[in-house]
């Protein structure tokens, strides 16, 4: 599966093609349709002066022709096109021009991917028109003409060999060893050199490869100032190429220090975007030894590829670091994007539909900060190997953000094999991960979106699978959503409220209703649950289904959850003052990130100081999911808020995960049983209602029982049979404004009961 981009293997590609050609116009071919591919451009065309050497697509002469820069490459958009220039070689008039027709534009690591490859075009394209200059000036002379041929063919195979090198992405040294032995072997000479400037001092000078040197030499000069480097410092001060030998009466001297016997030397400066970066040099102990035209086009050649392979190494480094996850080797978002662009493009016009699958992992977060980072790397390296395991060839797999996959898949249409797929990946996600010798599980929901026919649009595709994760992540760990034209609805309304929830404290558009909790045995109210309203100006009254979580993941919470407790603890305050000796319990919702918060029992002790309530008198709800995330530090806060002598209830019992053994280290006092088991009573269903077995499990643990959404007579004796203490339900009261509440509780019949047992 091509899970990983590599623009290595792109250029190892681009060289392999173009070093086999044996005239301009083959090689400008050959790169054009290499180039394609590696940029992913629709046209691609090189250019010499107004003349055009290859084209691969259309050219459009009404199209932007950026400037061409003497280095780098200049990029200009106009409307949905993206075109990129290129210089081939200083002074060539030979130009490069890329063009992609809509998708994303050129980023800059693709630019410098360009120059690199243009760089390497044109060396080849340098040696080719030596090649043909040669041919014609040795023309009648047969003898001279195969021997400028066997140096030409030779020039180039010593090229290639340093090309390969390149290609490879062998390590920088290497690649210089293969410049300087190039050099040496094909001059015929007993020394080369490649110096390279310091980068915080140009005045000085590194040996970055010899050959041919004895080591006592290497030792001694690894390090000169560009005074002391004869004709290398000479060559990189003027720019040129420097030639010394017996017969020239220059007034440089050849000794680079490097030993008598020296008789001819030469260097040329090796550039790298236009600066002088250092310089090749070559050395005789031949006394006869002269170095002509033909002899420092060689050094030249040598030298340019230097640059080349500096290039190239920074192009490949900054293409893989902008389109990898360095932690995974996946694929960045950045790339998947720009994949996706080009396979909606293909898809439209073969009129077929593109799936998109957006994995989140759950409980990845905990595991980070419970066993710590190093772990959480491995988990996510883990995941990826995993899922790329479970993917085909031509899928493409990349990390999003922390914890968020994405996947292209190929080739898939319809939702059933869509579905198949992500099931099986996510299947595979959920056996255990071994980490650091401990077994670590987890979990993840996926949503997933088809392109619409035609559609090319990738922003829209993304944002429908991430529409249909965020459904599925609200459906619940394991989850699998398919995108459907209803949730852009659902969004939009979200990001409405988001924006007015930011405004709802401080305007005062909260309120609490409290619906009655009774003693299942005499039907008396012993307290109330707060449940938060959101007055909404325009929307009405919002349910805490739709904005608690809403509230949660944007932190707002936390002045929403300080108002209720507050709120709630005053009223109930009121209450019993007003009547003393009642004993009304107030009940209070605790979201996820409430509890997380250490300032959450300095918060609970400061409320009840203020309202003057009784802390027996207040009980706090936490959801069975919450208390299972993160078991040890929950542990810890429940203790630290008994300490203030408040209840503790676990809310919604039975639709989490947790196990007799996590619940025997909560410190609470209350088990709520969610209405999902509730609701099964006097229902004719195929098995026994689990519920006598869940207050059963209460009982033995010492806890008290309370009942949820009692909606009918009918449940209430069973529920008074198996044990259970109390109960709350629609059937009692519905939840409503503290007025009406108080009516009840003060009624001037004032029993408080508020059912009778049939
Ligand atoms: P919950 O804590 O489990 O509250 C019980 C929910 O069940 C309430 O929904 C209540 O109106 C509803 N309910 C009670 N009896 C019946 C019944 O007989 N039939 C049916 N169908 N439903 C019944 P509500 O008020 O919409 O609240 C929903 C959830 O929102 C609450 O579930 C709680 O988890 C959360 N929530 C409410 N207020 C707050 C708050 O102030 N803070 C936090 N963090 N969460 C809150
Ligand atoms: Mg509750
Ligand atoms: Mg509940």
């Amino acid at each position: 599966m091509s899970m990983t981009f590599e623009p290595g293997r792109s250029v190892a590609a681009f060289i392999e093609a173009i070093s086999g050609t044996s005239d301009v116009v083959s090689a400008a071919i050959a790169a054009v349709d290499s180039m394609a591919a590696v940029l992913a451009a629709d046209t691609v065309a090189i250019l010499q002066d107004r003349a055009v050497l290859a084209v691969r697509g259309v050219l459009d002469p009404g199209m932007p022709q950026p400037r061409v820069p003497a280095t780098g490459a200049a990029c200009e958009t106009a409307g949905a096109r993206s075109v990129l220039t290129v210089a081939i070689g200083r002074h060539t008039g030979r130009r490069l021009l890329a063009v992609r027709d809509g998708g994303s534009p050129f980023v800059d690591a693709e630019a410098d991917l360009a120059t690199g490859l243009s760089a390497a075009l044109a060396l080849q394209l340098a040696a080719l028109d030596h090649l043909a200059e040669q041919r014609r000036y040795a023309g009648s002379d047969t003898e001279a003409a195969a021997q400028d041929a066997r140096t030409g063919r030779m020039l180039l195979e010593q090229l290639a060999v340093v090309q390969r090198a390149v290609a490879r992405r062998a390590p920088l040294n290497e690649i210089f060893d293969a410049i300087t032995a190039g050099a040496r072997s094909l001059l015929g000479d007993a020394i080369a050199a490649l110096a390279m400037r310091d980068g915080d001092d140009p005045d000085m000078l590194h040996l970055a490869s010899t050959c041919g040197f004895p080591d006592e030499v290497r030792h001694r000069l690894w390090r000169a100032s560009l005074d002391a480097a004869g004709v290398t410092g000479q060559a990189i001060r003027r720019d040129e190429i420097v030639v010394f030998d017996g017969s020239a009466q220059a007034p440089e001297s050849a000794d680079d220090g490097i030993e008598a016997g020296v008789q001819a030397a030469m260097a040329a400066p090796v550039r790298h975007q236009d600066k002088v970066v250092g310089g090749l040099f070559v050395a005789s102990r031949r006394p006869d030894r002269v170095y002509g035209p033909a002899d420092q086009a060689v050094l030249t050649a040598f030298a340019e590829h230097v640059g080349v392979a500096i290039e190239a190494a920074r192009a490949v480094d900054g293409l893989y670091q902008a389109f990898h996850d360095p932690l995974t080797g996946l694929a960045s978002s950045a790339l998947f994007r720009n994949r996706l662009v080009h396979t909606l493009a293909l898809a439209a016009r073969e009129k077929s539909r593109v799936a998109v699958v957006l994995f989140n992992l759950h409980r990845f977060k905990t595991v980070n900060d419970t066993f710590g980072h190093a772990a959480g790397d491995l988990l996510l390296t883990g995941v990826a190997e995993r899922l790329s395991a479970g993917l085909r060839a031509t899928d493409t797999l990349a990390r999003f953000g922390a914890d968020e996959f994405a996947i292209l898949l190929a080739g898939v249409e319809q939702a059933e094999p869509a579905m198949e797929v992500t099931e099986r990946l996510a299947a595979s996600l959920r056996r255990p991960f071994w980490i650091g010798g401990r077994e670590v599980t987890i979990d993840s929901t996926a949503g997933i979106a088809f392109s619409a026919l035609g559609e090319r649009d990738a922003d829209a595709l993304l944002q429908g699978a991430d529409l249909a994760l965020t459904a599925a992540k609200q459906d619940g760990p394991g989850c699998i959503e398919m995108f459907q034209p209803g949730m852009q609805v659902v969004r939009a309304r979200r990001a409405g409220l988001e924006m007015d929830l930011r405004h709802a404290v401080e305007r005062d558009q909260l309120m609490l209703h409290y619906q009655p909790i009774v003693d299942l045995s005499d039907g008396r109210v012993t307290g109330c649950e707060a449940l938060v309203r959101w007055a909404h100006p325009e929307r009405g009254t919002v349910s805490p289904l739709d904005f608690i979580s809403l509230a949660e993941e944007t932190g707002y919470i936390v002045s929403v959850g300080s108002w209720v407790l507050h709120e709630a603890c005053r009223q109930a305050a009121e209450w019993n003052r007003s009547l003393p000796g009642a004993g009304l319990h107030i009940t209070v919702n605790l979201s996820a990130r409430q509890i997380r918060r250490p300032d959450l029992p300095d918060l609970v002790a400061g409320v009840l100081r203020q309202t003057g309530l009784a802390p027996e008198l207040l009980t706090l709800e936490i959801t069975e999911s919450v208390l299972v995330h993160d078991v040890d530090a929950t542990v810890h806060q429940l203790h630290k808020l008994k300490a203030l002598g408040v209840r503790l209830a676990i809310d919604d019992f039975g639709t989490g995960y947790s196990s007799l053994a996590y619940l025997r280290r909560f410190p609470v006092d209350i088990l709520k049983i969610d209405k999902m088991f509730v609701d099964d009573i006097g229902v004719e269903t195929p098995g026994a209602s689990l519920t006598p077995a869940i207050v059963g499990l209460g009982r033995t643990l010492g806890l008290v029982t309370v009942a949820e959404g009692i909606e009918d007579a009918s449940q209430w004796k069973p529920l008074l049979e198996s044990g259970c203490d109390q109960g709350q339900g629609y059937y009692f009261a519905r939840p409503q404004p503290a007025g009406e509440v108080e009516k009840l509780l003060f009624d001037a019949y004032g029993s408080r009961v508020v059912g009778t047992l049939g």
